[in-house]
């Protein structure tokens, strides 16, 4: 079945379109560039946004799968969570075109959809399966029993997420939004290996990776102190009248977060019995990250499945993937009456109705 999706609970407007596990087509707006100078994303500056690209980016997208409306089988849009204004003019498009089609309409989570994703590059996901879902609002482990019904949370940041941290950091580096990128590339020598930053230049701290963190905390993450270590070294650095080693403050930074991540996801994978690995999440994008699990999944037998970068990042394919499952394993669809959950937790990968929110 042809399924589309469509994508916006923060600043990217997508729309996908898959039939099975083959994508056809990924149009992604992004208004990025309109955040960039209050450095990070503006709400009501993003529902513009949605609003003005949602129509170009549906007609973009069935132009490039070469398919008609009326060919469509099924629509899935991100339910939540994200940001509410943005979240609705993607639910109100939705349900727009469910109406004026007749398809079914799947209000689904849009963090699910970061996992979901994987299927259409690996196929079906073999059971028991652990995701680290790491991007700009969540870091999580998930033991991922069936994406479209049944994720578990196994542990979560508790304080900030995996990419707000990035964003974090790059901004009191003076570094520009969303930092995720920009200090990948800084760390890596943008291109020039002999620019690369040092890794083991600054030991920062690891969060929750201490015997007595382990004991309540043995899959959680925390970023604060990371950061607020960061913040330090740097005022030091300026007080003194040092100059701040870019390339090394932000590999050293960026270690700190791989390490911790990349060491949790294995040992999830080894308390679950999992032999695979799946990432997914905008952070799932990094360069180091995805060098760093690569080793230590080879090392202990895991199989890692990693989207590629621009499916790791917001997009519609996402929700179509995730859409296409809950048709596969033919699920009711959604009660047109559903509305945003800006808050909609990961273990809930569809919303039924306004009234019944489902499993
Ligand atoms: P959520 O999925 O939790 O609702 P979101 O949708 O805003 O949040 P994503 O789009 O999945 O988040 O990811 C965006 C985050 O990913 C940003 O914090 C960004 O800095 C980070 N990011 C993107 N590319 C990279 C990269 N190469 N390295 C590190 N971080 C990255
Ligand atoms: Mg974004
Ligand atoms: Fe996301």
């Amino acid at each position: 079945p042809l399924i589309l999706g469509i994508e916006s609970s923060c600043d990217e407007t997508g729309v996908g379109i898959v039939r099975g596990h083959e994508l056809l087509a990924n149009e992604v707006a992004s208004s990025v560039e309109e955040h960039v100078r209050f450095g990070g994303v503006v709400p009501e500056v993003a529902s513009r946004a949605h609003l003005e690209a949602i129509v170009p980016t549906l007609e973009r997208a069935l132009a490039t799968a070469d398919v008609d409306l009326a060919e469509i089988d099924a629509i899935a849009v991100t339910a939540g969570p994200g940001l509410m204004g943005a979240l609705v003019v993607g639910i109100s498009a939705a349900k727009a075109l469910a109406l004026a089609t007749g398809k079914p309409l799947y209000g689904v989570n849009h963090l699910a959809g970061h996992v979901a994703v994987d299927l259409l590059e690996h196929g079906p996901l073999p059971q028991p399966a652990v995701a680290l879902l790491v991007s700009g609002g969540h870091t999580s482990l998930l033991q991922v029993d069936d994406v479209a019904t049944k994720i578990i949370e196994i542990g979560a940041t508790i304080d900030d997420a995996a990419g707000e941290a990035y964003d974090k950091v790059a901004r009191l580096l003076g570094l520009s939004y969303p930092g995720g990128p920009v200090i990948d590339r800084v760390a890596g020598g943008d291109g020039d290996p002999a620019q690369a930053g040092d890794p083991k230049a600054i030991r920062f701290p690891r969060g929750l990776t201490a015997q007595k963190d382990l004991v309540k905390h043995r899959f959680d993450f925390s970023f604060s102190g990371l950061k607020t270590a960061v913040a330090r070294w740097v005022e030091l650095r300026r007080r003194d009248g040092l100059d701040i080693p870019l390339a090394d403050v932000c590999a050293s930074f960026q270690e700190a977060v791989c390490d911790v991540l990349s060491a949790k996801a294995v040992e999830a994978c080894t308390a679950l019995g999992s032999e695979d690995l799946l990432i997914g999440g905008g952070v799932a994008a990094n360069g180091r990250l995805r060098a760093l699990l690569a080793e230590r999944t080879e090392e202990h037998g895991i199989r890692l499945r990693r989207p590629k970068p621009a499916l790791c990042t917001d997009n519609g394919a996402m929700i179509a993937a995730l859409g296409a499952e809950m048709v596969r394993r033919d699920l009711r669809p959604s009660d047109l009456d559903f509305g945003a959950d800006s808050t909609m937790p990961v273990s809930r990968p569809l919303c039924r109705s306004g009234a019944d929110p489902g499993p």
